[in-house]
């Protein structure tokens, strides 16, 4: 929702009052979680209050207004409100009572203008005025709010805060509901990411676009405000196809997936299987799918082949190929993918070799891994560079291999 507040009068036009008003209403929203995206002030002038209502109209949700709803021919807000939304003013009974007890109280005669403030506009929510006269208002128009408020702090703080507030917050409550959807990408930085979508990032506030990096992942969680579940779906879904449009290559998940639950699911519904080969990795990638309830009908099983010698003796990759390419290499990794393949019975074989380091033990990079992936008929290797630790080399190694089996 984006929200701006208008203060009214040419007394702060002229510097002789600060705008505190607008302070206070700010924070009141902020804290509550509503943008406030403008603060405007102007005069006590009929048409430039018109002309920029009509303006607020077209760019805000809720438009809150302070001041210029005393009884003086220069207190205007609600009449030009009123015309702004075409809306007759009427008396309201409960505010007329106030005014006149008011009246009654202080023993003071009520001339005919005090009766104007017991006018508000027709089918309006009236905020009573516990220290004061004017009433305050909300009205609902073509979708949007707009509350008008008095103009002393020492009104507009209790009535935004007594009945203002409270009521906004129910009608946002019964009018809103939020709902959100988590995009899951793999094989893309969270820069690279923004830097394709910053147009849609920036200039979306409904539904809004948020990302977020973790552990070599990145996320995209995208929430819409709507009047029910199935319009904010819809909304979600036409950023979520422009997002797909431009990145969906590295879309591998939603809401809840990870990369492992969406493997189990995706071969268990295929009827087929899949078995890795794990050097680098060490078991990691077996036991990441392995947490997956259900994951044996989709993981055949897996070889931890983390010497050379089971590489060579459970494996067979030859040992002048271990010699000359070394284990951390294209040849090894395609061995490995067909035979663990082979041995294992897998419609799918997935091989990890690399230098997770801190030291390397050929004369490779450490980071460098190799990802080989066969169906029996075409073997694929991938090569990449990962920086960090060992254990965050290690992480990725492994989520790779399994990004590398969701796209198949
Ligand atoms: P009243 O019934 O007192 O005339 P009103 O709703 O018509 O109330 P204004 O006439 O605009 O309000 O302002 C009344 C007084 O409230 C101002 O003289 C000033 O002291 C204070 N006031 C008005 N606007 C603000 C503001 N934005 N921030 C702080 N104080 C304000
Ligand atoms: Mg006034």
């Amino acid at each position: 929702m984006k929200a701006e507040i208008i203060a009214v009068g040419t007394e702060l036009l002229l510097g002789q009052i600060a705008n505190t008003n607008a302070q206070f209403l700010s924070q009141k929203l902020a804290e509550v979680g509503i943008g406030v995206y403008y603060h405007t002030v102007v005069g006590d002038n009929a048409d430039r209050l018109y002309k920029l209502i009509q303006e607020a109209f077209t760019r805000s949700d809720l438009i809150i207004f302070s001041g210029g709803l005393g009884p003086t021919k220069d207190d205007l807000t609600k009449e030009t409100v009123a015309r702004a939304v075409a809306r007759p003013l009427v008396h309201d009974e409960q505010a007329l009572n106030r005014i006149v007890s008011y009246f009654e109280k202080r023993g003071i005669k009520m001339t005919d203008n005090n009766r104007k403030q017991a006018l508000v506009i027709e089918g309006s929510h009236v905020l009573p005025n516990d220290h004061g006269m004017a009433p305050g208002m909300v009205i609902e128009h073509k979708g949007k709010y707009v509350m008008m408020l008095p103009g002393p702090p020492r009104e507009l703080y209790p009535m935004f805060t007594t009945y203002g507030l409270p009521h906004l917050l129910s009608l946002i409550r019964d009018q809103y509901v939020v709902h959100s959807k988590v995009l899951r990408f793999f094989g893309i930085g969270e820069s690279a990411l923004e830097e394709e979508l910053i147009d849609l990032i920036d200039g979306q506030s409904n539904p809004t676009i948020a990302p977020l990096a973790k552990e070599g992942e990145v996320t995209i969680r995208l929430t819409a405000k709507a009047k029910s579940v199935a319009e904010a779906e819809e909304m979600i879904r036409s950023v979520e196809h422009e997002i797909n449009r431009r990145v969906g290559e590295f879309i591998y998940g939603y809401n809840d997936d990870s990369l492992e639950s969406v493997l189990v699911r995706q071969l268990t519904e295929r009827g087929e299987t899949v078995a890795f080969a794990e050097s680098i990795t060490g078991g990691l990638v077996s036991h990441l799918v392995t947490s997956i309830p259900g994951s044996s009908a989709a993981l055949k099983g897996s070889i931890v082949c983390y010497t050379n010698e089971v590489k060579e003796s459970l494996l067979a990759v030859p040992q002048d190929v271990l010699a000359s390419a070394g284990a951390v290499s294209e040849e090894t990794a395609r061995i490995l993918a067909e035979q663990v393949r082979v041995r294992l019975g897998s419609t799918y074989g997935i091989s990890i070799t690399g230098e997770a380091g801190p030291i390397a033990s050929e004369d490779k990079p450490v980071g460098l891994v190799y990802i080989g992936a066969t169906d029996g008929m075409h073997t694929e290797i991938k090569t990449f560079r990962l920086s960090g630790q060992r254990p965050a080399i290690q992480l990725r190694s492994a989520k790779y291999a399994i990004f590398t089996m969701l796209e198949r």
